[in-house]
């Protein structure tokens, strides 16, 4: 059978939606890693076969968004050659029980962070982490337009061991037509906590990690970076801001500022004590209607690739962290200069 769009399928066991995207992949064959992949010796500001790099923007898809200085551009955002969701058609529910789908439809772009090949986030100055964030709040506003769109996730993918398949510095942000599983159990959760508590579940991390103070990485006037008190893995960072609002889209500039300082610190931390290593960033947000309610916070995570999932995690869900996050954030903190 031939699948020409992407197709959402529902896995009711799990109660997860499940993208399936042939178009992403030829044959089966093609996912077996050949050994010569994954070298990363991006040293050249400028490759010539790479679509990101400035240059070459003729071979990139529609551009979407733009930071520039007139002639040369900072920042750039196209829609994903490969995208996970077809942007056009309509949001069709067929089928029922374990036939389940919805039509593959929603929004993929590439935010390109840089004209120049080999400069990573982790080495970008304070003003570039900046247009980036402003890149990603003018993107998921748009992407919210789309009436068709359920839920918006923000994330880089920084190195193969993160997922990571081209080399130039650029992060992806996704519109689905649904509401993720994974997603819709964390709003459950921090939901049950109000009712339970009177208080957001996140802004009470706050206050915790803030009594107990022997997590903190990072904190200024908006934003307050932590290992959590039960990180998920090695070095598995939470930045969250200090003001409640479920909405990313309504970070402010001044707070994008403090963002991108806070970030520029942790980058400095994971660079010389961990030595850059792979890493995910994501950005976990309601949508714009949803800015103001009282129980959920937006976030961002960084889950830095040390250890790989492996069958215990896959198997029960829970993690195994072979780190005191205590130590870690000590360690991470004698980084600072
Ligand atoms: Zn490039
Ligand atoms: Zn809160």
């Amino acid at each position: 059978m031939e699948l020409l769009m992407p197709q959402l399928r529902y896995n009711i066991v799990t109660g997860d939606w499940v993208i399936i995207a042939p178009e992403r992949s030829k044959r089966p064959i093609d996912f077996i890693k050949e050994e010569s992949e994954g070298s990363e010796n991006n040293t050249a500001t400028y490759d010539p076969y790479c679509p990101f790099c400035k240059g070459n923007e003729g071979i990139t898809e529609e551009e979407t968004f733009r930071i520039d200085d007139g002639d040369a551009w900072h920042l750039r955002a196209v829609r994903n050659k490969y995208p996970a969701l077809a942007s056009s058609g309509a949001v069709a529910r067929s089928g029922h029980l374990y036939h389940k789908t919805i039509s593959g439809v929603g929004q993929h772009d590439v935010i390109i962070e840089t004209p120049a090949h080999n400069l990573t986030m982790p080495e970008q100055s304070q003003l570039n982490l900046e247009r980036i964030l402003v890149a990603y709040r003018a993107r998921m506003r748009h992407f919210y337009e789309d009436k068709r769109i359920e839920y918006v996730i923000l994330f880089k993918n920084h190195g193969s061991g993160a997922g990571s398949s081209l080399a130039h510095p650029h992060s992806q942000i996704v519109g689905t037509p649904v509401m993720p599983g994974q997603v819709r159990m964390r709003i459950e959760e921090a939901l049950r906590h109000y009712g339970d508590n009177g208080i957001c579940i996140f802004c009470h991390c706050i206050d915790q990690e803030k009594e107990d103070g022997k997590r903190i990485l990072h904190e200024n006037d908006n934003f307050i970076a932590f290992i959590p008190y039960a990180a998920l893995s090695p070095f598995h960072i939470w930045v969250f801001p200090k003001l409640h609002n479920g909405y990313f889209g309504d970070i402010t500039d001044n707070e994008i500022s403090d963002l991108a300082e806070i970030l520029g610190v942790i980058f400095t931390m994971t660079t010389k004590g961990l030595k850059n290593p792979d890493f995910n960033l994501v950005i976990r947000s309601l949508s714009p209607p949803e800015g103001d309610v009282k129980f959920f916070h937006w976030y961002l995570s960084i889950v830095v690739r040390l250890s790989n999932t492996a069958g215990f995690e896959l198997g029960t869900g829970m993690y195994i962290n072979s780190s005191l996050p205590e130590e870690s954030a000590a360690y991470l903190c004698s980084m600072k200069q």
